[in-house]
């Protein structure tokens, strides 16, 4: 069964969450949308299920204009990322939930259950209290309690969060062979792009209306002193080498125009690659109000494409210890010792990766 968004737009009073979303998805096609937290990813699947009339657009399955159906006639099928077990019910009669709104009988149900249980890997888990499961357990009864009414579609909302790394990837695997074999059409919307590699064909990225581009050094000074400063604010926000020819300054504005997160590039040798072709990444910040999605990745990433494209080798920075892991993801590599700032008096180590590794 195939699906296609075409055109959607959703504006809640004066906010623009979708703006024109086109996506298709062919037949057992899994397809991830990624987007920052609050970039409509949850919106977009409330239309397709048939919980939120879009303000203009339209969505087909298989060929057939849904809009204006019921949620219950469209056969689409729901894994949220609390998976709303019924914890009265045990592991069996959570998976027959559906097919008993459906009124099938009662050997087709427990046929069914035992399939879809069984294509999960907990045949022997039917009569479970659902309280007594484990993380992944939860969510393996989740996805079998959606299927066991052979929807149409699957939408998975952020299906991986809130479980660790470990679980998430043998999780995320199992999850991905199970729509598989079952051949029905998925979307699966995360903010992770990790998690989606390991499940997804192809990935659809949504539009936030945040652009990033290159700004004077006197217009994101006021957000270096805001984030960088904080409780500092008799420091200075001027970097050394902030004018250079060679340095530039890139931003990310909001649909507003509004500044959210910088970061400055300067020319600048690295002490352990002399005579390479480096730049040093600084003052990277990113307002409050728009941390944890996933703006710093993007500055970095437009970064190194303005560094790719004047030839430089390396780029490093000293970072801050506590955002090891971000620029580890990004692929830099931790070097040396460590070292407390002097400004802001915190343990920081050196990070470094090729330009083009
Ligand atoms: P995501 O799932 O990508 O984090 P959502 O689709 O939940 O994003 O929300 C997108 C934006 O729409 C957010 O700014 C959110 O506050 C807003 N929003 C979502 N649902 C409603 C609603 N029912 N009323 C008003 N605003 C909403
Ligand atoms: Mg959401």
């Amino acid at each position: 069964m195939s699906l296609q968004i075409r055109d959607v737009s959703v504006r809640f009073d004066s906010q623009l969450v979708l703006d024109h979303e086109s996506l298709d998805v062919s037949t057992g096609e899994i397809v991830a949308v990624i987007g920052p937290s609050g970039s409509g990813k949850t919106t977009l699947l409330r239309v397709i299920a048939g919980l939120l009339r879009p303000d203009g657009g339209r969505v087909l399955i298989d060929r057939e204009d849904v809009t204006d159906w019921p949620t219950h006639r469209r056969r689409v099928g729901l894994v949220f990322q609390d998976n709303q077990l019924f914890p009265h019910l045990d592991v069996a009669d959570n998976v027959a939930f559906g097919l008993r709104m459906n009124r099938h009988s009662r050997p087709e149900i427990d046929a069914r259950v035992a399939e879809v249980l069984d294509a999960v890997g907990l045949a022997d888990r039917s009569g479970q209290s659902v309280g007594t499961l484990s993380g992944g357990e939860a969510k393996r009864v989740a996805l079998a309690r959606t299927l066991a009414p052979m929807p149409r579609v699957v939408l998975l909302d952020e299906p991986f969060a809130g479980l660790d790394d470990e679980l998430r990837t043998r999780l995320a695997h199992d999850v991905r062979e199970t729509l598989k074999r079952s051949g029905v059409t998925a979307i699966l919307v995360s903010h992770d792009p990790t998690d989606v590699k390991a499940v997804a064909d192809r990935v659809h990225h949504l539009a936030d209306g945040v652009s990033i581009q290159r700004m004077p050094v006197e217009s994101i000074r006021p957000l270096r002193r805001e984030v960088l400063r904080a409780g500092m604010e008799n420091q200075s926000v001027d970097f050394e080498g902030d004018d250079e020819a060679t340095t530039f300054h890139l931003a990310a504005l909001d649909h507003a125009g509004r500044i959210v997160a910088t970061s400055t590039w300067l020319a600048r040798e690295r002490a352990g690659s002399p005579g390479r072709v480096a730049y040093q990444l600084r003052g990277m910040a990113t307002a409050v109000d728009f941390q944890s999605r996933g703006l710093g990745a993007r500055l970095v990433v437009a970064g190194l494409d303005v560094l790719a494209e004047r030839g430089v080798e390396i780029v490093w920075a000293n970072a801050r210890d506590a955002a090891l892991a971000f620029y580890r993801r990004l692929g830099f590599t931790v070097e040396g010792e460590g070292f407390i700032e002097p400004v802001t008096r915190l343990p920081h180590h050196v990070v470094v990766r090729a330009v083009n590794p």
